[in-house]
């Protein structure tokens, strides 16, 4: 428990009502998207509500002098536990710092609060043509400063980057409560460090962000998505290298295998063609229909060169929808088809992506456990989702080890156990592996220095 003492404290910062400490809204701040278990500990003491950055500058110097430990929280939809409150203390949740600040359009860059969500400012942006491409598919309900503490991507990614490349600016308050206002509009900026990059996909460690300045791009006339089917795995993935090689750079290029087909076709009640193991939905942009027409043209001769099934390019805004919301909808669906599902975010070059796909079905068929398989093939990250029963203490030991020999298997193929949702809580087992003891030292150096209580999100990441 907080002390009355720095209870009234917070309460004079942001006032009464945004400061909460019943027993039902200390167990709502305790969790995220991620499959943590629950207990007691992760309650925090206090969730505490600003409207502002000099509130959050005052609450963390409240919070420091009394070496109170602070979780931020924007819509807590992070799939790794990072804004669960392991130690108790404040959950410092940005959720009513919704501005959107300013629409630049000259210098073609958005500033806005850490609470804004993603689509509201991607949609804002879009109004004036204006393009922010990191689209994670939680972005009807993630926030933009989520988005910069996980360094977010999206299915935009293998054309458009991550998050990390759209970042101009950043305020971000510090432990001690200094308010720190890096980088800006000028585009090119190399004085001192680059201390946007280092707080973007800090996971609240390092200081809460409270503004961002984003660069934009001129928005794309014309969309166009296709399906293409395959009977392995392999042709799909193949599809997306040949794609690449030849210059046809698609916005989005997803894949989902079998386990993911049968998910969606039990959800949406369709029938599902036997000899179909896999499946592309590739996004196409351009500026005129001849364009989009000779890009979908292209795809479709690689996609036959690559023994496709079937190439369907969606004939209306309506079938492209549909055909976007089953992805986006995956997860969902892929949760429904076990008590638990553990999913993973594993990124690997894009050339080992057929090789630790088969390397995870290796793993499934030892350990008898159901491992859908989908992901951005168009950049390498997969996210392999292990469907099982946590309630039964011999299935939770198989999953386990073999969650641990999925990372073992990325990291063989010289990947990486993150490509998007950071490391939280249910990583950190495996940083070293990935960093080796220096490179974990060195960030532990970083944390020390800009974090000497540690008080910001304490037993994340290591
Ligand atoms: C269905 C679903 C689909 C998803 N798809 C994607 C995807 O395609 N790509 C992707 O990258 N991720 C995806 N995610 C994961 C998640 O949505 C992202 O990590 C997102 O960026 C988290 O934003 P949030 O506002 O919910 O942050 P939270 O979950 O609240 O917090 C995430 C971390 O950031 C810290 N944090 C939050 N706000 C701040 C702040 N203002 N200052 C400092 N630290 C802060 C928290 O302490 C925590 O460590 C998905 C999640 C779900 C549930």
């Amino acid at each position: 428990m907080v002390a009355g003492e720095i209870r009234q404290k917070l309460i004079d910062i942001v006032g009464q009502d945004n400061v909460l400490e019943s027993e039902i809204d200390r167990f709502g701040y305790s969790y995220d998207s991620s499959y943590v278990s629950l207990v007691s500990g992760n309650r925090p003491d206090v969730v505490v509500r600003p409207l502002t950055a000099s509130e959050v500058s005052r609450v963390m110097a409240v919070a420091y002098e009394h070496a109170v430990p602070v979780t931020a929280r924007g819509a807590a939809s992070g799939r790794t536990g990072g804004s669960i409150p392991l130690s108790g203390g404040i959950s410092l949740c940005l959720d009513r710092m919704t501005r959107i600040v300013e629409l630049d359009e000259k210098n073609m860059m958005v500033t806005a609060e850490a609470g804004v969500r993603t689509i509201d400012l991607y949609n804002h942006c879009a109004a004036k043509g204006l393009f922010y491409p990191p689209d994670p598919a939680s972005w009807k309900f993630s926030t933009i400063g989520g988005n910069v503490a996980e360094n977010a991507g999206g299915m935009r990614a293998v054309k458009y980057g991550v998050t990390t490349n759209y970042v101009m600016g950043l305020e971000v308050v510090l432990a001690d409560g200094t308010v720190l206002t890096l980088g800006g509009k000028a585009i090119k900026n190399v004085t001192g460090y680059d201390l946007k990059s280092l707080f973007t996909g800090s996971e609240g460690t390092l200081g809460i962000i409270t503004r961002v300045t984003l660069r934009l791009i001129t928005m794309p006339k014309k969309r166009g998505t296709l399906q293409v089917t395959f009977r392995s795995l392999d042709d799909g993935c193949a599809t997306v290298h040949r794609m690449l090689q030849e210059g046809v750079v698609p916005a989005a290029a997803e894949i989902m295998d079998r386990v993911c087909l049968e998910a969606v076709a039990r959800h949406k009640k369709t029938p599902l063609d036997a000899q179909v193991q896999a499946s592309l939905v590739i996004e196409i942009d351009g500026d005129s229909d001849a364009e989009l027409a000779a890009q979908a043209g292209r795809i479709e001769a690689v996609a036959n060169q690559c023994n496709a099934v079937e190439v369907r390019l969606a004939g209306s805004q309506q079938e492209s929808d549909e055909i976007w919301a089953v992805r986006r909808g995956l997860s969902s669906a892929v949760a429904s088809l076990a008590p638990d599902r553990l999913g993973e975010d594993i990124s690997v070059p894009r050339d080992a992506f057929p090789e630790v796909v088969r390397r995870i079905r290796a793993i499934s068929e030892k350990y008898g456990l159901p491992i859908a398989v989908y992901g951005h093939a168009g950049d390498g990250n997969l996210h392999p989702s292990v469907l099982c029963n946590m309630g039964d203490p011999a299935e939770a030991e198989r999953v386990h080890r073999a969650v641990d020999e999925i990372f073992a298997a990325a990291l063989a193929v010289g990947g990486t156990l993150s490509g998007e949702h950071g490391i939280g809580i249910t990583k950190r087992p495996y940083i070293s592996r990935a960093l080796g003891e220096a490179g974990v030292k060195a960030l532990k150096a970083v944390k020390a220095a800009l974090d000497p209580k540690g008080i910001l999100n304490p037993g994340k990441i290591w």
